[in-house]
């Protein structure tokens, strides 16, 4: 398989990472199988953590692949935030993982900037990791997270983190757009290596399997982790990366135009549909991502889809943020207004007018009926 190069670090790294998270829906069996499947065909780079199934997952990599530790690089995550509680959760990992180290060690998921400074203070994780450091248990300090990313953000711009994990995909790129438009650059800048995930958003475009990786495969990052618990999955994902070519800019808009999940509701943030008051419904839109990722749009859809909007919709649980700061925003139009002069600006059809309406029921929190 394709390497690249994981920033300063140095390590290279095969361009699809096999995400443990789904390992504990497997039986051990299949775990090792699926696993020894994955070196076998050339991939190196093992990603869990500590609460994935609170040990579960790294127990099962623990017992299908430590004895070929020397193939790959491999990682593990804590969601704890002391020096004391990080070190705890890295001492079990190892034990689960039936190794004595572990490459990158994830700071997983501070949602804020508090949470983030939290980390970094005296007493914080990151005192766990220089320690471990020191003891030769882990390399390289790493960060990542999911939805608004806020706190690893905050994360690159204070610390000399050597890597970045978060989402990236052609859906989410348009409900959290700072991840592509303002981390990834920054990390580049920086040096910082970046590991992307969540290029199928969670499963939601389970439809568009091979334009989904390879829009992710197509950004500036060292290898994409993805989540395989079948032999048929992993056979497809490896084949879309050995047969991998970037997707070109005009592919890309394709994609963006005709993409079913976002169809002609998700807006694609290009900022053509300003009033002539200066009124910018995209900012309520950006809001309404932040909310439930515009899954929702008070349509009926079929059953599968529906489910999956249910399952996925506040999966980053960032509900109350939205609302907090749809509140302070200036101008959020008015929900007995018709705005549906805007409509005719919206080149991917989206009507804007009902989407005011539908984002104002969702945000506001006032009892407005849509
Ligand atoms: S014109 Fe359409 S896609 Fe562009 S910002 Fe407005 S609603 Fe979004």
């Amino acid at each position: 398989m394709k390497k690249r190069t994981l920033g300063k670090t140095g390590l290279e790294l095969s361009i699809i990472g096999y995400g443990g998270f789904h390992l504990i829906e497997v039986p051990r069996k299949e775990a090792s199988n699926l696993l020894n499947t994955y070196l076998d065909r050339g991939g190196n780079y093992i990603e869990t953590a500590a609460q994935y199934g609170d040990g579960i997952s790294e127990r099962k990599i623990g017992e299908a692949v430590s004895h070929r530790r020397d193939e790959f690089v491999l990682t593990t995550k804590t969601v704890d935030r002391t020096r004391q509680g990080a070190l705890a959760s890295l001492e079990r990992s190892l034990k689960n993982l039936r190794t004595d180290r572990v490459d990158l060690f994830f700071m997983h998921e501070p949602q804020t900037v508090e949470e983030a400074k939290q980390i970094l203070a005296p007493g914080g994780a990151m005192e766990a990791f220089e320690e471990a450091k020191k003891a030769g248990k882990a390399r390289f300090a790493a960060i990542s997270g999911h939805g608004r990313p806020a706190g690893i953000q905050y994360s690159i711009e204070n610390h000399l983190y050597d890597v970045l994990m978060t989402g990236f995909n052609y859906f989410d790129r348009f409900n959290f757009p700072q991840a592509e438009e303002e981390l990834l650059p920054l990390c580049l800048e920086r040096g910082v290596g970046v590991l992307g995930m969540k290029a199928l958003a969670d499963g939601y475009l389970y439809r568009n399997v091979e334009p989904a990786i390879r829009y992710t495969l197509s950004l500036p990052i060292a290898s994409l982790v993805l989540g395989m618990n079948r032999l048929d999955q992993l056979e497809q994902d490896l084949a879309i990366a050995e047969n991998f070519t970037p997707m070109a800019e005009e592919e890309k808009e394709e994609l963006y135009r005709s993409a079913p999940e976002l169809g002609r509701y998700v807006c694609r943030q290009c900022k053509k549909c300003r009033g002539a008051d200066g009124f910018a419904p995209y900012e309520v839109f950006l809001l309404e991502g932040l909310f439930d990722r515009q899954m929702s749009d008070y349509s009926v859809p079929d059953p599968q889809t529906y489910a999956l909007q249910e399952r996925l919709k506040h999966w980053f649980d960032q509900k109350d943020w939205a609302r907090n700061e749809y509140g302070k925003l200036k101008q959020k139009g008015d929900p007995e207004r018709d705005y549906s002069a805007l409509n005719i600006l919206c080149s991917y059809g989206i009507d804007v007018d009902r989407k005011l309406k539908i984002a104002h029921s969702k945000l506001a929190g006032d009892g407005y009926l849509f």
